[in-house]
Parts: C-alpha cells; structure tokens; sequence
C-alpha cells in the first residue's frame, strides 16, 4: 500500500515537470504536486475569525446572543457558520468550481472545512452530514455540486455518515443575484423537501453549503429538514 502510494507520488511529480501545474487564481507555476493553489493565493484567503455569533456565525458577533445582521430572523437552523470571508481568491475559486469541475481545487478547500469544522465544532454531535441540493436541472447542466463535495469531505475525515439523496430541490429557483433580501427568502420558500424523511427523523443534521449570503438558502433547507423530524440543524459554509 506504501509502495502504490509512493509510486502514485512520483508519478505525480513527473507529470508535474512534463505538464506543469498553475494556479488557476493568478496563472504562476505551481512546484508542489499536493498544492492546487500556489502558496501566495491560498494564503490570501481571508478566513473567518473567532467570536462567532451564536446563531448566524458572522465574525466578530457574541457567542450567546444574535449579532445585528441576524437579530430580525427567525432561522430554522440552530446555528451556521463559515469558513472563509466571500472575498478576494475565495470568491475566484467558488467561481471557477461553479463552472469547471476542478477536483484538486474543491479537495483543497474541502480540507480547509473539514479543518475549521474540527476546530469550531463537534462533530460527533452530528448523526449525518448533507449538502444544499442543486435542482435536477442545474445539476446535469454542471456535472458538480461544490456543496455536495465538501460534505462528502467532511464526512470522509469524520466517519459521520452522508446523504445527498433524501434532501432535495422541488422548485428550480431563479438565481438570487440582484435579489433583496426579502426576495431571497421569497424565492426560497417551499424549494426544498425531504424525499426519505425518515432518514432525517430525531436526528443532528449537518447541512453543507458554498455561500451564506442571506440565510435564506440554508433556511428553507433547514425548514424541510425540521418537517422531516430532524431534532437539530447546524449549517457549515465555505464563504459568507
Ligand atoms: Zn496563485
Ligand atoms: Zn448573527
């Protein structure tokens, strides 16, 4: 097994000498066979910084009461929280996932995640982890939901089983770019449904997503997942 993954490294190092990788963010050469950023754009990534709010996670808020971003809602999640601030190489990279199936890129980011998860969170409060589904539609048109992937990385360091078929997307919603806030929620309401609910019945869910933005998304996520019985829903992020 050693010996494969060896071999598999030296593999990979020899392509990478005879194909160079770049960084997909600012095109320079990248020398590590592991990175899928060079070490200047990953470290620009702007991630987020303790105290959370308690409830919505933005940064710098008060870890026992709502912050004034979230103090108006009423969310049917327990409690979110993001990895990174939606800026600079970040926002790049969300994009280019959007739209290119970049597997080492997702993986890395993946990994960011599943390391913030483990430093803000405990996951073996979580009895299954899954993702913002995309509608059927979207999906074959991307080949990739970015959300799911990082679930299925979170759950592969965790052991806390996925799954991405039981919550799903019944109304194609128009995109939420350019929408108010109040029209985000709209848009959302009633989109998703839990197909399986019983999988979901009394238990902690972890629900993955790339971008909190208003929290209307993660909301009407939340909101099928408490119909299908689910006894608590806590919301990871990427981006916010
Ligand atoms: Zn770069
Ligand atoms: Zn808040």
């Amino acid at each position: 097994m050693k010996l494969f993954s060896t071999g598999k490294w030296y593999l990979a190092a020899l392509l990478n000498v005879i194909f160079p990788s770049v960084c997909p963010v600012c095109k320079k050469r990248i020398f590590s066979v592991q990175e899928a950023l060079c070490r200047e754009c990953f470290t620009n990534i702007n991630l987020t910084l303790a105290p959370f709010c308690r409830y919505c996670g933005k940064s710098k808020g008060f870890h026992d009461r709502r912050c004034d971003f979230c103090r108006p809602e009423q969310y049917s999640f327990d409690r979110a929280l993001s990895v990174c601030n939606y800026t600079g190489t970040l926002r790049k990279c969300l994009h280019m996932l959007k739209y290119k199936r970049k597997v080492r890129l997702a993986t890395e980011l993946g990994s960011l995640m599943t390391r913030f998860i483990q430093a803000h969170l405990n996951i073996r409060e979580m009895d299954i982890i899954t993702a913002v589904p995309l509608h059927k539609k979207r999906r074959l048109e991307r080949g990739f939901n970015q959300a799911e992937f990082f679930a299925r990385k979170t759950s592969e360091f965790s052991t806390t089983p996925f799954d991405f078929k039981s919550l799903i997307r019944v109304k194609n919603t128009r995109s939420q770019f350019e929408l108010t806030k109040v029209e985000r929620f709209e848009n959302m309401r009633e989109a998703f449904g839990c197909k399986h609910s019983q999988v979901f019945t009394g238990k902690s869910v972890l629900l993955i997503d790339d971008i909190f933005t208003t929290g209307a998304t993660a909301n009407a996520c939340a909101e099928a997942l408490k119909q299908a019985g689910a006894s608590k829903v806590t919301v990871v992020t990427m981006a916010r």
